[in-house]
């Protein structure tokens, strides 16, 4: 994939807080932000320093103020988003890569549930370190310079966290993405159209996760949203928090019933996902482990070269369709 630029557009709408530097000024917070003589110092030079040691004056609002006016600058400008990924572990860091890394003048929203971002690609399998890819997967850590060891048909990872730390922070410096983590998906935005009755996906229901989990003993915490022409849902597999998007489709009666997660066959599940992966209802991109929900695919075991190529293939299936769903979604 060819390096791109940050669009002129998209510089101009993504939050420029984060740029802007406050020296040799007084802040109003009675802290003088001035850069300080002697404070600039490298690592090494603070080696066997200590009894000098001290940090820049601070005011702890400067420290509220700084994250606040953030978070509440990204949820502004996050509102309208071009594309919002559910779930941040293999497949949709993947996704949000490759799409980040393509189109750069796209605003990218990553929901994630949980406090740490990477799902189940942390570990290879069981508790064992080591990640195994099947080739050619292997094209895509050669893509984002994830070492590995090759063994023919296959490459291993000397850790999966070496795998998920590397895409996650190629992904968190993309500029044109922002990952909302403890943020839970509850629902999604529908549109009916007038003509055919179908449903269109157009965004998102979200919450705090910590608040999602509290709906049956605390009330009046209602949702936020976001609004988007295209979903990409990797949620992965059945469980407390999985296939949370095809479940919902089910419920909403868009899809008939879940194919259910078959028995493991690695050999043909790896396949299956990354083929399938696809726009299941308009609007919406299902990849990972959430696509053997819907589809009945085998389960793969402890391989992941699937949920990497399931992201790129979600992306491109995104794509394929971008404009017209955005025309559509401003109807
Ligand atoms: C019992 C069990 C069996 C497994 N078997 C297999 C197997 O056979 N094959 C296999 O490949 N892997 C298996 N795994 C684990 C494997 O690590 C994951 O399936 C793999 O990482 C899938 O990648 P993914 O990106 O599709 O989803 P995941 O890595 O599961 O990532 C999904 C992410 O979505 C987030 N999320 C979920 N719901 C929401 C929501 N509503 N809003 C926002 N975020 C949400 C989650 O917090 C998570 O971070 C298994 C795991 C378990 C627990």
């Amino acid at each position: 994939m060819a390096p791109s630029a940050v669009s002129p557009e998209l510089a101009h709408r993504v939050p420029v807080l984060a740029n802007k530097k406050v020296e040799g000024s007084n802040n109003g917070n009675g802290v003088q932000a001035s850069k300080q003589e002697g404070l600039t110092k490298d690592v090494e030079s603070m080696l066997g320093n200590w009894s000098n040691f001290t940090f820049a004056p601070i005011r702890e609002s400067q420290v509220s103020r700084a994250m606040t006016r953030r978070y509440f600058a990204d949820l502004d400008a996050y509102a309208e988003s071009d594309i919002v990924i559910i779930g941040a572990g293999s497949c949709g860091l993947s996704a949000a890569y490759t799409l980040g890394k393509l189109r750069p003048d796209l605003r990218i929203a990553i929901v994630e549930a949980g406090v740490s971002p990477g799902g189940g690609a942390w570990l290879g399998g069981q508790l064992f370190s080591a990640m195994v890819m099947r080739k050619p997967a292997d094209a895509f850590l050669d893509e984002v310079g994830v070492p590995y060891e090759d063994e023919g048909h296959f490459v291993v990872v000397k850790h999966a966290a070496l795998f998920t730390s590397t895409v996650l922070s190629k992904v968190l410096q993309m500029p044109n993405i922002k990952l909302f983590n403890a943020t839970a998906v509850e629902d999604l935005i529908t549109r009916r159209d007038a003509g055919t009755g179908d449903v269109r996906i157009a965004g998102v229901v979200t919450n705090w996760t910590l608040v999602s989990m509290h709906h049956d003993d605390q009330s009046c915490m209602d949702p936020n949203t976001i609004n988007a022409p295209m979903i990409i849902s990797t949620t992965g597999h059945d469980g407390p928090f999985g296939a949370f998007s095809v479940k919902r489709l089910v419920s909403m009666k868009q899809l008939e019933q879940l194919g259910g997660m078959r028995g493991l066959d690695m050999q043909t599940a790896e396949d299956a996902i990354v083929k399938n992966t696809r726009e299941i209802v308009p609007g919406l991109v299902v990849g990972g482990m959430e696509l053997s929900e819907v589809d009945g695919a085998n389960r793969m075991g402890p391989t992941f070269g699937a949920m990497a190529l399931s992201g790129v293939k979600a992306a491109e299936e995104v794509l394929k369709v971008f404009d017209l769903r955005k025309a559509e979604n401003s109807q």
